[in-house]
C-alpha cells in the first residue's frame, strides 16, 4: 500500500513512540520537542517593534546541530526579514554552502497565535532541505501542527532550473 509521506510520518508516530520516519531522514521525538522549544526562547530575541509579531525559528541541520533565527524588523517595512530566514543565512554563515536542513520548528511569542512559514521562507527553506524536511508550526489555536516542506511548497522553483 502506497501511503502518502504525511500519513506516513503519522503511521510511524502511532507505531513507534520513538521516531517519526520521513522518507529519507529521522527526526526523533525528542529532536522535535527540543526544536520547539528552542525556537520558542529564539522568539523572545526578535526585533519587532511595528508589528509585535515576535517569531523564532529553529533549524535542524543533517550534522545534527541547531541553528535558531527571529524576526529582524525595520521602519522601512520591506526589509523586515523573517526569523525562518534569518536562520538559514545564519546557518550558511556558520556551517557553510553545504548546509542541509532535516527540520524546522516555528515559533510565536504568543503560543495561541497560529504561525506557519510565510511563501518567500518556503522557498528560503527549500533551497537548502528536501521535500521530506519536517515543519513543525503552532497551528490553529496553538495546537502543535507539522508537515512537510513539499506539503508547503508542491510546486517551488528548483535550482537545477538555472543549469
Ligand atoms: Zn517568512
Amino acid at each position: 500500500m502506497l501511503l502518502l509521506e504525511t500519513e506516513y510520518a503519522r503511521l510511524a508516530f502511532t507505531c513507534c513512540p520513538i521516531y517519526a520516519f520521513t522518507s529519507m531522514l529521522l527526526v526523533t521525538v525528542a529532536d522535535e520537542s527540543t526544536l520547539r522549544r528552542v525556537a520558542a526562547a529564539a522568539a523572545g530575541k526578535a526585533y519587532a517593534p511595528y508589528s509585535r509579531f515576535y517569531v523564532g525559528a529553529a533549524l535542524l541541520l543533517d550534522t545534527g546541530e541547531i541553528v535558531t533565527g527571529c524576526n529582524v524588523e525595520n521602519a522601512s517595512y520591506r526589509l523586515t526579514t523573517c526569523a525562518e530566514q534569518t536562520a538559514v543565512a545564519r546557518a550558511v554563515a556558520e556551517h557553510g554552502p553545504a548546509t542541509r536542513i532535516r527540520a524546522v520548528a516555528v515559533a510565536n511569542a504568543d503560543a495561541s497565535v497560529a504561525c506557519q512559514p510565510c511563501g518567500a521562507c518556503r522557498q528560503t527553506i527549500a533551497e537548502f532541505a528536501d521535500a521530506s524536511c519536517r515543519i513543525y508550526y503552532p497551528g490553529d489555536g496553538g495546537k502543535p501542527g507539522e508537515c512537510s516542506l513539499g506539503d508547503l511548497l508542491p510546486a517551488g522553483f528548483q535550482g537545477d532550473s538555472l543549469r
